[in-house]
């Protein structure tokens, strides 16, 4: 079984755009407690390079380390465990919520810009990009970002996600290269 009701909402999105191939490199970030890995395991990708504020039980051949992806350490020592760059860079993280609308806001805002940023900086070219962001999130500047660097940039609900949640997920693919 999976350890996250989550890694349903990764099979529906590659279900449909088919990106955990044999051979692919993967980074999963907010990994915590690992179904994502799991099921890129499972598709049969070459080898995921993890990150999570709290601690992951050992999934090999999987690297996951306990570090906050805004450490600027935290990025390349990603890439070092990976032993090579990227094809696929995942984002399930989610801050914990402090109840204050527009802080919890701009935290939300902050990550998943660090997980794109960190993403045109690290994909081969052809990469792809999937990030947890939420509906009425100020992600209308991402997106147009985002557009510059992808050849597609589309939003999904998969059908996992609870429908009274506001969350969405941002896929990009075809990375154009830098
Ligand atoms: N995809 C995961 C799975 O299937 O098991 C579930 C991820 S859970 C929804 C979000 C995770 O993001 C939490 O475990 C949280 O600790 C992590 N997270 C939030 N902020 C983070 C940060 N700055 N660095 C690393 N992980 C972070």
């Amino acid at each position: 079984g999976y350890r996250s009701r989550a890694a349903y909402k990764l099979t529906e999105i590659d279900d449909r755009l088919h990106f955990l191939k044999p051979g692919a490199r993967v980074i999963d970030l907010g990994a915590a407690p690992g179904g994502w890995t799991q099921v890129a395991l499972e598709r049969g990708v070459k080898q995921v390079a993890g990150v999570d504020l709290l601690p992951v039980d050992p999934l090999p051949p999987a690297h996951i380390v306990q570090m906050d992806f805004t450490d600027p350490a935290c990025g390349p020592k990603l890439i070092e465990l990976l032993g090579g760059p990227p094809d696929v860079v995942l984002s399930d993280m989610a801050p914990n919520t402090v109840g204050h609308r527009q802080t919890d806001h701009l935290r939300i805002v902050g990550l998943i810009e660090a997980a794109a940023d960190f993403a045109v900086q690290v994909l081969k070219p052809g990469g792809v990009f999937v990030a947890k962001a939420f509906q009425g999130g100020e992600t209308t500047a991402l997106i147009a970002e985002l557009k510059r660097h992808f050849a597609d940039v589309r939003n999904v609900k998969p059908k996992a996600s609870r429908s009274d949640s506001s969350e969405v997920y941002l896929v990009a693919t075809g990375f154009k290269g830098r």
